[in-house]
């Protein structure tokens, strides 16, 4: 089916149903301190797969709904989310960052999980239109945002293991708080010998649900062991960096940006291409590559690393303070966030709250 043109996607979102919810729960909630995904805003976004295809959009109140125990969901995993942010800036618009790239990757999951291709001009519209009516759930304090949870996944009621008939897409939101409540809390990041994330021929680009489930039990050890996370290295030749928890990896050595390749296992951060693009812009040479363990520790050693941090649309830059890795440990950058990450993490959310203009057109305003 070829893509609608403008005005039939327009016709598809005035034909969107609407049913507003009775009274508004926003009163319950501390938008200036809403921790990160403890509170919902009033609607949400649902559009149900059957008969072969997408259906109309409708916006709902947020709220529980019923669900088979056979749900096939529940039992083997045919479910992808994604994760994007809406902006309150000080001009008072609001802008969702690059929402077309998030819904192009949802379609990307939604292929490796079998679940059916989205509109994604439908969905850009019907969003746009749900956070208009949500609008006074995005926090206006500058570092708080609206978090923006898509979530798909199979609806059948049927224990064989096959793709699903029918499919649910749902959108809720959810104002969440910054990240770092004053400074930076570095990380400190430990390999692990036993586990593995994601192997070649698997799932690891894809946002499914089967991917993070089985991080649990590691993160859980390495946290008893003092550590914030675990970095994890590739499965075959547990030796070259892949990305951690739901973070994608920068290392700085030389006055040059590495960041590991995307060959399958890792996820394509969206951050992390907007780091990329920034870097390139501020003439800063990246490099997209194998990256062994083994030449960090080295650049650690021989003093050329200079800096080390994660990125993700939670924290946008996470700086790394320390990496512990086969009994030896190395310091970044004295503990500190460098400058170099400090500029991405300026300029970035810059972008996002409108207060720099937007050179690549990564914002959209509501
Ligand atoms: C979401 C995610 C990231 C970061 O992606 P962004 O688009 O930058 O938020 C990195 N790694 C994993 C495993 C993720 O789930």
């Amino acid at each position: 089916m070829s893509e609608p043109s403008v005005s039939e996607q327009e016709q598809l979102v005035d034909d969107l149903h609407i049913q507003r919810c009775e009274q508004s729960r926003i009163n319950e909630v501390n938008l200036d301190d809403p921790g990160f995904g403890d509170h919902f805003s009033d609607h949400m976004l649902s559009i149900k797969y059957e008969h072969g295809d997408w259906q109309v959009p409708e916006i709902i109140p947020f709220g529980d709904f019923s669900i088979s125990p056979a749900n096939a969901t529940l039992h083997y995993g045919q479910t992808v989310f994604e994760g994007m942010k809406a902006f309150h800036g000080e001009d008072g618009s609001i802008r969702i960052f690059r929402m077309q790239d998030h819904l192009e990757r949802l379609n990307r999951s939604c292929k490796r999980m079998c679940i059916p291709k989205l509109d994604t001009g439908i969905l850009q519209e019907a969003l746009k239109t749900l956070i208009k009516m949500d609008r006074n759930w995005v926090p206006t304090q500058h570092g708080n945002s609206l978090y923006i949870r898509p979530l798909a996944f199979a609806a059948d009621a049927n224990l064989g293991v096959a793709p699903a008939k029918t499919y649910q897409l749902l959108i809720m939101t959810s104002p969440v708080g910054a990240y770092y409540d004053e400074g930076f809390d570095p990380v400190s990041l430990t390999t692990t010998k036993e586990y593995i994330r994601s192997a070649k021929g698997g799932s690891g680009f894809a946002k499914t649900a089967c991917n993070y489930g089985p991080t649990l039990l590691p993160a859980k050890k390495a946290h008893e062991d003092g550590y914030t996370q675990v970095i994890w290295l590739d499965a075959k030749e547990r030796r070259y960096i892949e990305e951690v928890g739901t973070m994608n990896l920068f290392f700085k050595i030389d006055g040059q940006l590495y960041t590991p390749s995307l060959n399958g296992t890792i996820l394509g951060g969206i951050t992390r291409d907007s780091v990329i693009k920034l870097a390139q812009r501020a003439e800063v040479p990246v490099y997209e590559q194998p990256l062994a363990i083994d030449q960090v520790f080295d650049a650690a050693r021989e003093g050329t690393l200079e800096e080390a941090f994660g990125s993700g649309t939670a924290a946008v830059i996470s700086p790394i303070g320390s990496i512990t890795h086969d009994g030896d440990k190395i310091m970044t950058n004295k503990d500190q966030i460098g400058p170099f990450a400090q500029q991405m993490f300026d300029t970035i959310t810059a972008i996002q709250y409108g207060k720099q203009d937007d050179p690549y057109n990564w914002t959209t305003t509501v």
